[in-house]
């Protein structure tokens, strides 16, 4: 083993998930129950997953980007078609929207919350426009009272990448409601080791429609009319049928075991982030020109990630290698998809914005968001050496 340096401390990473004995112990018992793709496990998470959103309805599938895809082509997302969507948010969400042949619109962001502004989706709403797919960035909710206005008044579907946001909250009618509830119509969740909630790697769809959830059951699994579970159990022969082109999209048993733990302790990761989040909000204050993350009063993030702004005039890269030198690991914002290479090969648009760069917000936030270290097992010690690492970064990097 590398022999390290004990005067100098451990760098710090950016995320950890937190997996035990417990997680270790329920694989081990799907393995010898010798049925691991699949069957009770999956529909137990299921089951568990809709109880904990409030959502009549949860589809387990392998991971996130595939609960997108299942979630547009519900929705009648076609060759195209038009859905209104950002570009600042992991390149997944334009992804899914091209996967059905639909141009994605890309709208700018509100710079505080990093999210979606519904302005700008009014703006650039179509006669093509088939869906909106907003997204929770890093967990923080997005404004979806003013979104779901709009998708009514319009008759479009509002499809939620809710990848981050297992565990987020809004205030809706009143009252403090889980995301995936669902208050738009289909909610797409990731278990990906970077999320709150990890499954390796997974996903789920919640929704209120029964008509989609069922699309959701068939397709994610071949289209086969007869489940598996359904024809080991039968007394009779049963042939299966596919009626229409189907995907290999299911979560393994396997991964829903691991899924069922890590739901019951997602209460006390949530709570645990929130006060390092505001912990950070202590320790950061006062470092001049730094822009700390906007919680907005009808929101509570589960703090997926902890995004701060730089000073203006400060080089991104020359600080976050400053706080690597210091022993910090972080992350640059969230990307732009439309400035990587693969969109210059796909197709999107803008809403046109007279005078100005229609995603000016977006690119802005990529340019100068830096995501900070947050997990469970952080310490008050080390929390202080990000914040004054991130201190004297602010007032010695020059650009
Ligand atoms: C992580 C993420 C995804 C992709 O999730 P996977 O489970 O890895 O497919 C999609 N959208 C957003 C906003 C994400 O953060």
């Amino acid at each position: 083993m590398a022999q390290t340096d004990p005067s100098k401390p451990r760098t710090i990473p950016v995320a950890k998930p937190v997996l035990g004995e417990e997680e270790a112990e329920a694989v081990r018992r799907v393995i010898l129950s010798g049925w691991v793709t699949q069957g009770p496990e999956v529909a137990a998470f299921e089951r568990e997953f809709a109880a904990f959103t409030g959502a009549p309805f949860a589809t387990a599938v392998s991971n996130c980007t595939t609960a997108l895809h299942l979630a547009l082509r519900a929705a009648g997302v076609s060759e195209g078609d038009e859905v209104i969507t950002v570009s600042h948010s992991f390149i997944a969400t334009a992804n899914a929207v091209r996967y059905c042949g639909a141009v994605p619109v890309f709208v700018d962001i509100e710079p505080g919350t990093f999210n979606i502004a519904p302005e700008e989706v009014e703006r650039a709403i179509t006669p093509r426009t088939r869906a909106i797919l907003c997204v929770h960035q890093i967990g923080m909710p997005c404004d979806l009272a003013g979104l779901s206005a709009i998708a009514r008044a319009r008759g479009i579907a509002l499809i939620e990448d809710a990848a981050c946001a297992a565990g987020s909250e809004i205030l809706w009618n009143g009252e403090w409601q889980r995301i995936g509830r669902p208050h738009g119509d289909i909610a797409c969740f990731s278990f990906h080791p970077r999320k709150v909630l990890t499954t390796g790697d997974g996903g789920m769809l919640t929704t209120a429609n029964p008509e989609y959830d069922r699309k959701f059951r068939l397709w994610r699994q071949h289209s086969m009319s007869i489940q598996d579970t359904v024809r080991h159990s039968s007394s009779k022969v049963l042939m299966e049928e596919y009626p229409e082109l189907g995907f290999n999209y299911r979560m393994t048993d396997v991964q829903a075991a691991i899924g069922r733990i890590q739901l019951g302790r997602l209460p006390e990761l949530v709570a645990r982030r929130r006060q390092l989040a505001v912990r950070y909000r202590e320790l950061l204050a006062g470092v001049e020109g730094l822009t700390l993350p906007v919680e907005p009063e009808w929101a509570r993030s589960n703090w997926q990630s902890f995004c701060i702004r730089l000073p203006e005039g400060l080089d991104q890269i020359s600080v976050m290698q400053t706080l690597l030198d210091q022993g910090v690991s972080t992350r640059r914002g969230i990307m732009c998809s439309h400035r990587e290479p693969a969109f210059r090969i796909e197709p999107w648009r803008t809403a046109e914005r007279p005078g100005g760069n229609p995603l000016a917000e977006s690119e802005r936030a990529q340019d100068t968001a830096v995501i900070l270290p947050l997990y469970d097992q952080i310490s008050e010690e080390e929390m202080r050496r990000v914040s004054e690492a991130v201190r004297l970064a602010c007032a010695c990097v020059h650009p």
